[in-house]
């Protein structure tokens, strides 16, 4: 096992991969930036390094100042928790040139997933269900037209180089599909530098479900259920649960089971999440992430197992402590994420914390780096923290969601707890009649 892991994130995530690391017994190095001097992760790390000044690129992107860091601290591993580099194929691959390990997947199949239509290629040829679309980019108006017309509309424009819901243009029928061309590609090259953009078939009112997997160096893939994660905004979640309200066991099974399958002729390690769209009983491969994800509590909460001591214990070369058979789902678990931004126009909201509270009690877990006199810096992600809740079943869950909800306090910032608050309480979610655009909806709604 390793003796000492330098962690290349903030914030919670940081928190929670130190917190995994104590309980093993391993020391932990804090990366910082200027900025983040007085931050949670630095005070509980056992070593902390700065980095580089606030902006991002010229500190946690920074992947010379990182891996010195690793050097000068004498780490054995470096994990890079999610955003930053956590899917960077060349960091991956320098970490490991450099002698340390990599807590994560192999390079290679960080790059090939971060090429969306390679993703799509490899799923396909790995027996996974894809949207269908075109097997690659498209040319001219022309062969886009004759395109859509075989894949039948509404028909979506993706940029290849797409992330974060950016290059993506919806267009219902043939009169349509120029401009919506035309402006997903302007939107791609000036996101991405990138003008080459793809076509899919438009789903309505899909589900957002994915399936996490867990994998280790000798040939164990295993899947840990689903979680369904269609309440978006912007494309961004913003309430996750497991398992999903709209899946049976069997479908479960299936879904989960074929995505093991794939990973595990891929050769696959470490964890990784096979997202889908969900419509009409059919699932459709969109992406693959091979990172941690945000919202992986609340598959832990259902399986009872911690995610980053097993990545930890998979990448020093144990194998898996469980089979597929032996992983038991155990009641329902929700995620809220909390993020510094006013909860009507998404302004982000950075600033001093003037009290802090957060709930507890029984089935409550919140994954945070937030205390009383905090400032919240204005360089990074506006998620500041997750309010996990664990019951019996749903309906336990969102008894208890609704009283954590009221028990959080975060005075000195607007937060998206008031959005939580409504949707908790809303029938159509208290049904689980939701799909990827029921957020949108409800947001706009008049009150
Ligand atoms: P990105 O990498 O930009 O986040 P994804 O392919 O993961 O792009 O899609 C992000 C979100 O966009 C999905 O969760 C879904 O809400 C919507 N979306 C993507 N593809 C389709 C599609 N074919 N039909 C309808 N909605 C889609």
């Amino acid at each position: 096992m390793f003796d000492k892991v330098l962690i290349a994130n903030r914030g919670e995530i940081a928190v929670r991969i130190l917190r995994a690391c104590r309980e093993m017994g391993i020391r932990t190095v804090a990366v910082h930036s200027t900025a983040d001097a007085d931050a949670m992760h630095v005070r509980l790390a056992d070593e902390s390094i700065c980095i580089g000044p606030p902006p991002a690129r010229e500190s946690y992107l920074n992947k010379i100042a990182i891996l010195s860091a690793a050097t000068i601290s004498g780490a054995d591993a470096i994990h890079p928790g999610y955003g930053f580099l956590a899917e960077n194929a060349d960091f991956a691959a320098m970490t490991e040139e450099h002698g340390f390990t990599f807590i994560g997947p192999a390079p290679e199949h960080i790059r090939l997933m971060g090429d969306k239509i390679a993703a799509k290629r490899a799923a396909r040829s790995i027996g996974l269900p894809v949207v269908p679309g075109t097997e690659g980019a498209v040319g001219g108006e022309a062969e886009a037209l004759r395109a859509a017309d075989d894949i039948g509309y509404p028909v979506l424009v993706k940029a290849v180089a797409g992330g974060g819901g950016r290059g993506m243009k919806p267009a219902r029928d043939r009169s349509e599909l120029p401009a919506a061309l035309k402006l997903a590609r302007a939107e791609a090259e000036a996101a991405f530098g990138s003008a080459e953009v793809y076509l899919e078939k438009y789903l309505r009112r899909p589900r957002h479900i994915e399936v996490q997997i867990l994998a280790d160096l000798h040939g164990n893939v295993v899947h840990l259920g689903e979680r369904d994660c269609s309440l978006q905004r912007r494309h961004q979640k913003l309430i996750e649960e497991a398992l999903a309200p709209g899946l049976n066991a069997d479908q479960r099974q299936a879904i989960g089971a074929s995505s093991a399958a794939a990973l595990r002729a891929l050769g696959y390690r470490s964890v990784g999440t096979v997202e889908y769209l969900y419509e009409d009983g059919k699932f459709y491969f969109i992406e693959m992430n091979t990172r941690l994800q945000v919202e992986h509590p609340v598959t832990e909460m259902v399986c009872g197992l911690d995610l980053v001591r097993e990545m930890v214990r998979a990448a020093a070369g144990r194998p898996l402590g469980f089979t597929q058979d032996e992983i038991r789902f155990s009641g329902h678990a929700i995620e809220c994420r909390i993020n510094a931004e006013n909860p009507d126009t998404l302004v982000p909201s950075p600033g001093r914390v003037a009290d802090y509270h957060a709930p507890g009690g029984l089935g409550v877990r919140v994954d945070s780096a937030l205390y009383s006199g905090y400032t919240v810096p204005p360089y990074y992600d506006s998620m500041i923290a997750k309010l996990i809740v664990h019951g019996a079943n749903r309906n336990e869950c969102l008894m208890r969601m609704r009283r954590a909800l009221e028990e959080y306090v975060i005075d000195g910032l607007e937060t998206t707890i008031p959005l939580h608050r409504r949707v908790i309480a809303d029938s159509a979610f208290v049904d689980g009649e939701y799909d990827i655009r029921w957020l949108e909806d409800f947001a706009a709604r008049p009150r």
